[in-house]
């Protein structure tokens, strides 16, 4: 038996033969001398326009088979490879010598480079979209056409990395499950895996090497594909990847993948389950996603809309910001997908901690406390103008004559002033539609809570929007100033304590008078012990990860509505977020 750690990616249990699959060697390069440098770069451009053509045909068919979001991943690389800013790094190192192979390959690899050290775990992931652009074009200077590697049986397969391209070539029907020894869970590799529900762990430190002995032949020469020896697992819930496990780890590991076969038939099953206390109080469940190619399933878990689109991460797949019709495309799939159902797109929560290259922040001691988020619309305004433009686009009415709802809320609000930032950024982008005559629709526009003092004087703005959503991750770290990503802080995270129930209880009370929607969009919501403090406290609308979705459904249709009303009075004078914890535990059934 071997045993690996590594991060969880896609849920999951699969057992079965596997195959390493390693990335074919990129064509070598020569050094060329300066009279050769002009029909190089002409060579160059002439390679990235056809491998932006033969991405854009990969995102038609991967479309056409069903997966219109996945197929907007490889016309997002098209864009990259149409990008001028990588062909003029190549160029510049056609200039310094390299032909155009070595000199896109290099250019790949530095900017990819870049985006690692950025330490950001989304640029980083972003960073294998670059070299599988840069690797395509190197192949077609090569004359390469892209060849994905095989499976023959049925297999999980084992590599360090996987490009978006290979990963969506892999046949699906063969493909059971992804252990990879770089990635995260941000990755497209990891995303794609979720979308097409295929168990898959990244990060597994030591994977190759451990495996190496295992290998039941040596590679072909140039073919990358390698078949194992022995039965490998993986759990993609938990992050474990172990070949030939011994019986105690197998019957384990063997109970869980019933558990979790189970759990997911169910949770498909319970999907459409009405979700009401037992005294009838009814409670809408809604999903948080990151991309659209998280929106089917987040519907088929039975969520009736989206109370959180991050749409960070439409920026910070790429050297520049997305074109406004980049984005409308994004919000009007997930739009399509959720009707009838409410959509809510939250404006771009970056800078501080989340750096993107191309907005040349400059560092600050305090990220957290910095200019993130909306606090960069002054300096950008046109950033969020253009994504309100997109998503009163995509609320435009649909071909039945029906308009969408389409929400849209502001990040890091902190008082009236920035509510006022809000609507004036959104007259402007409505004025400039109307004044270009382009079809759009009404938007409902609101805030975040998540900075404390936002809650304490929401009554000076709430009346002015249509809704607030609590964004708690962010709410306890500001409440008990505990940096949210710092686990020697584990004892202060959760967020049952009594203060963080007691700003939830004053911004019930707030939005009510104001006439403005709450909802709950933070972890909490997804917790089906906490989702019932916040049921208790008045909260009618939770927006979690889709996987809560089965859980926080069952949670809530086992419990009467006074009882949790009676346990979150009470709760508001306790002194710890454990006994809090403890007076819910009791009340939920979460099996
Ligand atoms: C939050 O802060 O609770 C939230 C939902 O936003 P994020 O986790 O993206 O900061
Ligand atoms: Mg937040």
């Amino acid at each position: 038996m071997r045993q690996f750690a590594g991060v969880a990616a896609s849920a999951g249990v699969a057992a079965g033969p596997w195959v390493r699959i390693s990335p074919r060697a990129g064509p070598k390069g020569r050094r060329i001398d300066a009279t050769e440098a002009e029909a190089e770069i002409l060579r160059l451009e002439v390679a990235a326009a056809a491998a932006a053509e033969e991405l854009d045909a990969l995102a038609a068919s991967v479309s056409a088979d069903g997966h219109p979001d996945e197929g907007a991943i490889f016309g997002a690389q098209a864009a990259m490879a149409r990008d001028p800013a990588l062909t003029a790094m190549a160029a510049d190192r056609v200039h310094d010598g390299h032909d155009a192979i070595g000199a896109i390959g290099a250019a790949g690899t530095d900017l990819a480079d870049q985006l690692r050290a950025l330490g950001d775990e989304l640029l980083s992931a972003r960073a294998a979209d670059v070299e599988d652009v840069a690797g395509r074009i190197a192949g077609r200077l090569a004359g390469r056409t892209a060849a994905a590697p095989t499976l023959l049986e049925p297999a999980i397969v084992v590599a360090t990395d996987l490009s978006p391209s290979v990963t969506a070539m892999l046949p699906r029907d063969r493909l059971l499950g992804l252990a990879l020894e770089a990635g995260s869970p941000t990755a497209h590799a990891a995303i794609l895996a979720r979308a097409y529900s295929i168990p898959a762990v990244v990060g597994v430190a030591g994977l190759l090497a451990g495996l190496e002995d295992h290998l039941a032949t040596p590679p072909e020469e140039g073919s990358g594909t390698a078949p194992g020896s022995g039965t490998l697992w993986i759990d993609g819930g938990a992050g474990e990847v172990v070949l030939d496990p011994d019986r105690p780890t197998a019957e384990r590991l063997a109970a869980l993948r019933r558990e979790a076969d189970q759990a997911s038939r169910r949770a498909l099953a319970e999907a459409d389950l009405p979700v009401a206390t037992r005294d009838g109080t009814t409670v809408s469940l809604l999903a948080n996603i990151g991309t659209p190619a998280e929106a089917d399933r987040a519907v088929a878990l039975g969520a009736h809309g989206v109370g959180l689109f991050r749409t960070e991460f439409l920026f910070i797949e790429r050297p520049q910001p997305p074109t406004e019709e980049e984005q409308l495309a994004a919000y009007r799939a997930v739009v399509d997908a959720f009707r009838p159902h409410p959509v809510t797109i939250r404006l771009l929560d970056v800078g501080g901690d989340k750096p993107i290259p191309y907005l040349a922040i400059p560092d600050e001691a305090n990220p957290f406390l910095g200019v993130r988020a909306l606090r960069l619309a002054p300096e950008r305004p046109d950033l969020f103008v253009a994504q309100l433009r997109a998503a009163m686009r995509a609320a435009a009415p649909g071909r039945d004559g029906v308009a969408p709802t389409v929400k849209v809320m502001a990040p890091m609000v902190a008082d009236a002033g920035d509510a006022e930032l809000l609507l004036q950024l959104a007259a402007r982008a409505q004025a400039e539609l109307a004044a270009e005559g382009l079809p759009h629709g009404p938007v409902v526009l609101g805030v975040m809570l998540e900075i404390p003092g936002a809650v304490l004087v929401g009554d000076t703005y709430l009346g002015r929007l249509g809704f607030a959503s609590l964004g708690t991750n962010d709410l306890l770290q500001y409440t008990l100033a505990v940096d949210r990503g710092n686990p020697a802080l584990a004892r202060y995270q959760d967020p049952m304590h009594p203060a963080l129930l007691r700003l939830v209880h004053e911004a019930v009370q707030r939005s009510a008078r104001a006439g403005a929607e709450l909802s709950v969009c933070g972890e909490m919501a997804g917790d089906p012990v906490a989702a019932l403090a916040l049921v208790g406290l008045g909260i009618r609308h939770l927006s979690m990860a889709s996987g809560s979705l089965a859980v926080v459904r069952r949670s809530i249709r086992s419990v009467d509505l006074a009882t949790l009303e009676r346990e979150a009075t009470a709760a508001l004078d306790e002194p710890s977020a454990a006994v809090i914890r403890r007076r819910f535990a009791g009340l939920a059934i979460t099996a």
